[in-house]
């Protein structure tokens, strides 16, 4: 995949550049589709400018487009796709109340002020991202049960990963701010491995089924070509560890691109520093196993098992 051309969007509806609105005819949903907080994660700005450029509006409601780290998405070299990642820090570390009202500075911090009130007032969240590695699409929840139930209710290609963040940073998803911060539904994709055409695929019909249930519009409303066949029910993944390097000394004892069910506590999976890292319990998940960014203090699998529904 290329990276979209996204200079049609540089002036923002909203006068805020790169956030575009678009405004039903009847009150609804307040929907936020937010792309590149990642700068080098294609996918999703694939999806939400094909979006815009449709001419699509929602039925009721309104429908924020926000194409988030461009700063570091106009540094995009696919020679070295990992470095337009970030300018300054990771975007989608920063959105609790000490960073986003501290006294740090940072493109990143800047850009997430500004993009602030829009997550504020927004009842829906779809934050589109990607992966390093070539893994199985997840749909990320935390751990509230009302964006559980909607994940689960979605039947995207996404497993639904029930997770508690990460100790390094807030991200976006996890923000509960504004008038809308108590009951709204916030979900992460992650699509796939960062350049595969399936991933734009995959936020496509992620972003559809997602307007669709949000209330946006019917199901015979959303751009054409972008459902795909309903994703039969998987039980979600609990989160339970993240596995997080002590030094660059880690490798993993198996070829894992994240979905491997290890059936047998204990079992040996990595090597940390010279430590076996082994399962805690049978029929352990692992989720997003990535050595890309591997250095002391980052996680490099996270383990989990799976959960029952209602
Ligand atoms: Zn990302």
């Amino acid at each position: 995949m290329t990276p979209p051309d996204l200079s049609a969007w540089a002036a923002g509806s909203a006068d805020t550049p790169f956030v575009h609105e678009r405004a039903g005819g009847s009150p609804g949903p307040q929907v936020l589709v937010t792309a590149l907080v990642h700068g080098n994660e294609i996918s999703g700005a694939i999806a939400a400018g094909e979006l815009l450029a449709s001419g699509w509006r929602p039925v009721s409601g309104r429908v924020t487009v926000a194409f988030c780290n461009t700063e570091a998405f106009s540094r995009f070299d696919a020679q070295v796709p990992d470095a337009s990642r970030f300018v300054d820090e990771d975007m989608n570390r920063v959105w609790s109340p000490d960073r986003l009202d501290g006294g740090g500075t940072s493109v990143e911090l800047a850009r997430a002020r500004a993009l602030r009130p829009f997550v504020d007032r927004c009842t829906h969240l779809l934050d589109l991202h990607s992966m390093h590695e070539p893994c199985a699409p997840l749909l990320i929840t935390g751990t509230l049960p009302r964006n559980i139930a909607f994940a689960h209710g979605l039947r995207s290609a996404g497993r639904i990963v029930i997770d508690r963040g990460h100790a390094d940073g807030t991200r976006m998803r996890d923000y509960e701010g504004g008038p809308a911060g108590g009951g709204r539904i916030a979900l992460l994709l992650e699509a796939g491995q960062h350049l595969a055409p399936g991933a734009a695929v995959v936020a496509r019909d992620t972003l559809a089924r997602f307007l669709v249930a949000a209330g946006s519009c019917a199901v015979d409303g959303v751009p054409q070509g972008w459902l795909q066949p309903a994703a039969p029910a998987a039980a979600p993944v609990v989160v339970t560890h993240q596995v997080v390097a002590r030094g660059m000394d880690f490798r993993f004892l198996g070829c894992f691109s994240g979905g491997e069910v290890i059936a047998r506590a204990g079992t040996a999976i990595a090597m940390n520093c010279g430590e076996p890292v082994l399962t805690p319990y049978d029929d352990c998940v692992l989720v997003m196993p990535s050595l890309r960014q591997l250095r002391a203090g980052v996680t490099t699998v996270r383990l989990g098992h799976a959960a029952q529904m209602d």
